[in-house]
Formats: C-alpha cells, structure tokens, sequence
C-alpha cells in the first residue's frame, strides 16, 4: 500500500458517478459540480482530507441553487433596501412568478388561438387599483418610464430647478432626461418656484412639463413649490401635457406616510401622466409603471423604443399578483404597530439570552428607504447585539443584515417578515456560538 496520497485521489468520473453527486450535476450543471470536485481533489492532494471523504466535501461545498445570489435578512430597519434588492416579492406573487416561467399565455388569447394584448390582466389590475388613470404600460423600471417620456415627447421639459434629483448611485435624472437628447428647460430657483415661472417658458418646443417628487431630501425654509393641481389648471387649453414622476410607487394616499404622493390622487389632481417605481412604496417586482390619459400612453407604447424597455412574464406576473393578492410584505411592514414589534423584539431577547448571548430589546427608529418619506423615521424595536457580531453575521450561513449604533449592532424587526423571527434567532446563535 502507498502512503503517497496523490495516489489515492479520487478520479473526476468517480467522483461525479455517485449518486448523490450525479443528481446535484442534473440539478445545478455540470460545470458548477465540477470546481466542487477539483476543490475536493485538490484537499485529498494536499493531505488535508482523506479520499474516502471527497464525495462529502464535494456536496458540502456545492452551493444551493446554480444562481449565487443568496438570501439575506434585512434587519437594517430599512424597509425598502436597494442594496437589498428592494422589495421582498409576496408569497403570492412568487407563486405567480413561478408559474409564468415556462411557456405562458402572455401574449396569446386561448380562446381564439390568436395573438392577444401582452400581460392584459397585469395592466387591468393596475387601472383597478389607480381608477383615475384611464390607460398603463410598464416597462423596465422608473428611470425607464423617464426616459420613454422624455422620448417620445422630447422637445424642451420644463422643469423645477429644485427637482432636479439625483437618486442615489450617482443616478441622477437631469443627466438622464439630457440623455434622451430632450432639453431641459430649468424654471425657478433651488428653493422657489412660481406659476408663471412655467407658464412663461412655454413655448412651440415645449413636449411637456415635468414634475419630479424630490423623494429623498426636502427643503425647509423660504420655500414654494407648485403643487399638481395648480399647474394642470395653468396648462388646460396649452396642449402640454403635464407629466408626475412620483417615484415611491404608492397607488392611493397612506396614512402612515401622509407626505408621500400617491398616483391616484396625482391624476385626480390633473396630471395627464404619472411615473412610478413597482418595487418601491408597492411592494411588488422591479418595474416601471406609466398611467394616465389613454392618447398619451398609446403614444408611449407605439414609440420604438418601448419594445426595448418593456417587461418580461415573470415581472407581469409578479406585479398582477401583488395588485391582486394578499398584501405585500413592504406594505404589512409599514403598517406593522410598535408594540408587536416590541414584543417580537423581546421574545427573542430573551431566547438569546437562554443560550448565553449578550441580547436585549430596544426602541429603534426605521426608515421606509427606496428614496421615500426621507424625514419620517417610523417607530421600531430592534434587538440589540454586541459591536463585533455586525460582520459575522454579514458573513453567516444565513446573512443576517444589521447596523452599529452607540458601540452596539442592531437587528431591526420591523424589516424582517415575522415568519422569518426563527430563522433570524438561529441565525445569531450559529455566530455566536462559533464567537464566543
Ligand atoms: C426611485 C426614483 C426613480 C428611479 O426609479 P427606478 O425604478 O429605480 O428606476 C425615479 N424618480 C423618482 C422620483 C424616484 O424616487
């Protein structure tokens, strides 16, 4: 018998014979399996794992799906996250997700066997639920809807100097409207601006007049803004439609968040178009959603470039069912009361504490995120952990994400889904365990 172990390395089509191995190829490719069992290999070479172990270390290195995005727990108190992937799909509307991936009727009629209005019944539940808005597209995302309108009104935008916003990441939407090849026609001041400001630059190039929630910042002080109703007053008659980018994806007034604009009242109010994100205040699939007058909509879907920003099936689906679902979790998040929060904060406290951990509840402080509601923090509770777990955590087999706050980490609940309380307590014991 050799004492050589690279004698006794395992051959790839050994390795990838095994029953249990063989299945994970069928389930994750073979490509993906085959690093696993070149680690593997490579350990039994090395001496640090005998032979007899490799098919072991070969499925324990094998991730979980062929994809590496990976669950987090959002317990930042950050209820709209985008470094999260904003928002968390429904339970519904993953159903609906899943569903609509193989071949599906999103564009085909069953009853005649022609082609049919593509994802009809997603843009029906969206004119249900915004009942101002006589017709919807959606396309790719806000940003998308910005650029759409901007192209296919074009001309000169009359806009608010002080709305033109950066969004975050260095997204700012002057620079995007600009790079549809519109001008933009930058009316008032920073801090004010007046009716006639817009009226007066108005002009044969005008294509339309832009409002833009500033979301994520607001100005106090020697202010004035022109609120909706007012300028679609001023342009009756004018031909220029007036156009709402309100952002937060909000359908109807809310009364935790009675700053935010919403779409129905936006056009109840007279704007001819308004613009919103899916995955922000809505709670649904990352979309861009475009409603209002029928004339301007059916223009926006003619224009050539629609084609290149419009959705897929999955994005349809997921969208419909949280239109027409249960309610999603960022709106049960934001509805959520203190004090079951507080309470769910303490029972796991005090299931920490049981096992050792260094745990107490605390009174915090959550923000809506998503660029919404930016001076409205929302009452929360969090537990409230020792500094150094912050990057453990982040690290764990399940990522857990938090924030250090006055020398301590803090996992907010009220961004975490109740159901998922268990699975964040095993989470911090896992670390714990292995850092204490
Ligand atoms: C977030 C936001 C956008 C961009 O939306 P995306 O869906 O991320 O492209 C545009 N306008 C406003 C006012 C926003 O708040």
């Amino acid at each position: 018998m050799s004492a050589d172990p690279r004698r006794a390395v395992p051959r790839t089509d050994t390795l990838l014979a095994d029953p249990a191995v063989a299945a994970a190829c069928a389930r994750l490719g073979r490509e993906l399996v085959k690093d696993a069992v070149r680690a593997a290999q490579q350990r039994v070479r090395d001496g640090r794992l005998a032979p007899d172990g490799a098919v072991a270390a070969v499925l324990a290195a094998l991730p979980t799906t062929a994809g590496s995005l990976r669950p987090v727990l959002n317990a930042t108190g950050v209820v709209v996250h985008t470094n999260l992937g904003r928002a968390p799909l429904s339970p519904a509307a993953v159903e609906a997700v899943v569903a609509a991936s193989g071949t599906t009727d999103v564009e085909l009629d069953l009853r005649t066997g022609r082609r049919g209005p593509r994802g009809e019944a997603a843009l029906a539940a969206l004119l249900a639920a915004v009942p101002a808005a006589e017709a919807a597209i959606v396309v790719n995302n806000c940003a998308a809807a910005l650029a759409l309108v901007a192209t296919a009104l074009g001309g000169e935008l009359v806009i608010a100097r002080g709305e033109l916003v950066e969004i975050g990441d260095g997204f700012r939407i002057p620079e995007l409207l600009e790079a549809t090849g519109a001008r933009l026609r930058e009316v008032g001041t920073t801090n004010r601006v007046a009716l006639e400001d817009y009226t007066r630059a108005l002009g044969p190039d005008t294509g339309a007049v832009l409002k833009v929630h500033p979301s994520n910042f607001v100005v106090r002080g020697f202010t004035r803004a022109v609120p909706v109703a007012e300028l679609s007053g001023a342009l009756a008659g004018t031909g220029v439609p007036l156009v709402a980018d309100v952002g937060s994806g909000l359908l109807r007034p809310h009364s935790a968040l009675p700053e935010e604009p919403d779409l129905q009242t936006t056009l109840a109010d007279g704007a001819d178009l308004v613009l919103a994100s899916g995955d922000k205040l809505l709670g649904g699939p990352q979309a861009g959603l475009v409603l209002g007058r029928a004339d301007l909509v059916q223009r926006l879907r003619r224009h050539p470039l629609y084609r290149a920003l419009r959705v897929d099936k999955t994005t349809l689906a997921a969208l419909e069912a949280t239109l027409r679902g249960p309610l999603p979790p960022v709106q049960e998040m934001l509805a959520a009361d203190v004090e079951g929060l507080r309470s769910r904060a303490a029972a796991l406290a005090a299931r920490l504490v049981a096992a050792g951990v260094d745990a107490r509840a605390v009174d915090s402080a959550a923000r809506v995120g998503g660029g919404g509601a930016p001076e409205h923090p929302l009452p929360s509770a969090a537990v409230s952990l020792p500094e150094p777990l912050a990057g453990p955590l982040r690290l764990g087999g399940s990522p857990v994400v938090g924030y250090v706050a006055d020398g301590r980490t803090l996992l907010d609940l009220r961004s975490v889904p109740p159901a998922c309380d268990g699975d964040l307590a095993a989470a911090v014991l896992e670390v714990a365990r292995r850092w204490t």
